[in-house]
């Protein structure tokens, strides 16, 4: 390494201390800062001035104070002990730093991500004189019942595994040696590091195949997103974002969850961490928090760790993504993470382009979103791994062509739209059926085993969808002319787009069985729906009196149908029995 200096404070800007004779100082350096040692990272270079985004607060702090360079850029922590941990924005876990040091973090705190004392079980699965190279699989530890976590050749590591051996360990003790090819010699251990802002290798990046199903009806049936697809979720604010995010970090169908809470209120974030641990998954029926992994900070805390908590987020679901795994990663909310950058630029003295942000600002966004996506991992044995992302973005006053929305929209494959008059009308999730859209419809077949049911499904979300188009028309016309004008037909569609909204679209988050609803489910229920509207229009051609038709009590079992238990599903199907009886005895 070249020769390295202290540098010393010559100005303080809120988050930003420029620092000079910094000299041999790299961008990205991590540096510590002031007598407190804060952290912090060099974020423009000139010479030996460097420009520092702190990520804690600086009050206080001073010129002439002495910077610290590290030598090395700002990295997380990665292998057993990430699941359920919570952590501030720089993997400090916050448990920790509060028994510590109580419920204010005291600033220069240096906790590690990964609890030293913790001994984890690790039974290799590589044999002693075979070749290794990076991403290799050398052993497993099961972390949580939900979690078998898989010890990896770290990336830049290749040669002969020359030992290997089952036991317990902490996560900084050799549990192996390779003999690398350049000579040296590489103690492996559970735990490696790697630096957030570069992206994690893989072998190739796939094309999307798969729905990632969310439990979530207008989800799942109207505008899916794909394992390693990207979906963002604009709205104003009280529209139901933020219960969007939390109700797919609850049910979304991944083997490892990453929730980032960014910027928003501090007591939104209160209310995961007391909830979250009581929740069961639905598919493995183990306590939700065994394949999560969460991170806050929230508005209360310094601005520059929520710029590096969307990075330390997205690189621990890297890291599960190369073991295997389907991973789904939210934010919430990207536009705080925007705003911070715009802070952090201003202070920088950079030309604001847009609204104030950074002219990178769309290439910031797009890197980001690029990070998802399925993949061949590297090394062996060969596997497919996934990263979703689902961020949150919340323009002011809702407003569509903010700079941030814009941005995303470029890039992201999934759009779903909040409308604060559906928020209003309490129709939740506000997802406006009309604006919203995904480019991973295709998929909806494959959710099926059955493919004759998955083409039905299909068929059936482009006739509901059909349906609704009509109503907002029909909407129209009947606002100029008057309901008498439309026809029968026209009136039973109206009829059926309603039940669509209200008892298909609508989904209560709250409700102990509305809140999740499996795609076989799903699948019953808009079958149902439109069983009544088939039945209707046949009715109706034989003379039956629409208001004789609609008045049907088997409608109220349609109602009914989203608090149908799981297991008894069988119930929404006989309701289609009924209806024919009743429409036959009109
Ligand atoms: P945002 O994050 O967009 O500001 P929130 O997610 O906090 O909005 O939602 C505001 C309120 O809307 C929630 O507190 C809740 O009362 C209601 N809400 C949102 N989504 C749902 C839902 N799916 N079911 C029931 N209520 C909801
Ligand atoms: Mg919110």
């Amino acid at each position: 390494m070249s020769e390295t200096s202290n540098g010393r404070i010559v100005k303080v800007a809120g988050p930003v201390v420029v620092a000079e004779n910094m000299v041999g100082a790299r961008m990205y350096d991590v540096v510590r800062v002031g007598a407190e040692h804060l952290i912090g990272e060099i974020v423009e270079l000139h010479g030996d001035r460097a420009s520092i985004q702190v990520y804690e607060d600086t009050v206080g702090i001073g010129p002439g104070e002495e910077v610290v360079n590290t030598g090395a850029p700002l990295s997380v922590e990665l292998g057993p002990g990430l699941i359920s941990s919570i952590y501030d924005g720089i993997q400090r876990p916050l448990d920790q730093l509060t028994e510590l040091q109580g419920d204010y973090i005291k600033r220069g705190s240096e906790v590690p991500g990964l609890k030293r004392s913790t001994k984890w079980h690790f039974t290799p699965i590589a044999q002693t004189g075979t070749k290794v190279s990076q991403g290799d699989i050398l052993g497993e530890v099961q972390e949580s019942t939900l979690m078998l976590h898989k010890i990896m050749v770290p990336y830049g590591v290749s040669g002969t595994l020359q030992s290997i051996n089952e036991g317990d360990y902490t996560v900084e003790e050799t549990v192996g040696t390779i003999a690398c090819d350049d000579g040296s010699q590489h103690e492996v251990k559970l735990m490696q590091k790697w630096p957030v802002r570069t992206p994690r290798a893989s072998k190739n990046r796939l094309a999307p195949n798969e729905v990632l199903v969310t439990g979530q009806r207008v989800v799942d049936t109207f505008f899916p997103i794909s394992k390693g697809g990207t979906a963002c979720v604009p709205g104003p604010f009280g529209t139901g974002k933020t219960v969007v995010q939390h109700q797919l970090a609850k049910w979304v169908d991944a083997d490892v969850v990453v929730y980032v809470g960014c910027g928003e209120r501090g007591n939104e974030m209160t209310d995961v961490l007391k909830e979250f641990p009581e929740l069961i998954d639905p598919h493995s029926g183990e306590a939700l928090m065994k394949r999560v992994v969460m991170l806050a900070n929230t508005s209360d805390m310094p601005v520059a760790a929520r710029e590096a908590s969307v990075y330390t987020g997205i690189t621990i679901a890297e890291y599960f993504r190369d073991m295997g795994y389907s991973v789904a990663m939210m934010a919430d909310s990207t536009s705080r993470w925007a705003e911070a950058m715009r802070e952090i630029s201003t202070r920088l003295e950079e030309m604001p382009a847009e609204e104030g942000y950074p002219a990178y600002l769309g290439a910031r966004i797009a890197s980001f979103y690029e990070r998802a996506g399925r993949i061949e991992c590297m090394g062996t044995p060969d596997r497919e791994g996934a990263l979703s992302i689902i961020g949150a973005v919340s323009p002011p006053g809702g407003d569509l062509s903010d700079s941030v929305v814009q941005a995303t929209l470029h890039v992201v494959k999934v759009f779903w739209s909040l409308q604060g008059r559906l928020a209003q009308q309490r129709h939740f999730p506000a997802i406006d059926w009309l604006t919203s859209y995904s480019f991973y419809k295709q998929y909806l077949p494959g959710c099926f085993e059955d493919e004759a049911r998955g083409e039905e499904m299909a068929v059936m979300s482009q006739e509901a969808m059909n349906v609704l188009e009509q109503e907002s028309e029909l909407i129209e016309i009947v606002r100029l002319v008057g309901a008498e004008s439309i026809s029968a037909n026209d009136r039973l569609a109206l009829e059926t787009a309603k039940t669509i909204r209200e008892d298909f679209l609508h989904q209560n988050a709250f409700h102990k069985i509305d809140t999740f609803t499996s795609i076989e489910k799903q699948f019953e229920i808009l079958k149902t729906i439109l069983h009544f509207h088939k039945q209707g229009l046949a009715a109706i051609d034989n003379g039956v009196d629409t208001k004789a038709l609609f008045a049907l009590d088997s409608r109220d079992d349609i109602a009914r149908s989203s608090y149908v238990e799981e297991d008894e599903i069988s119930k929404i199907v006989a309701i289609r029995d009924k209806i024919d009886q009743q429409i036959k005895a009109l």
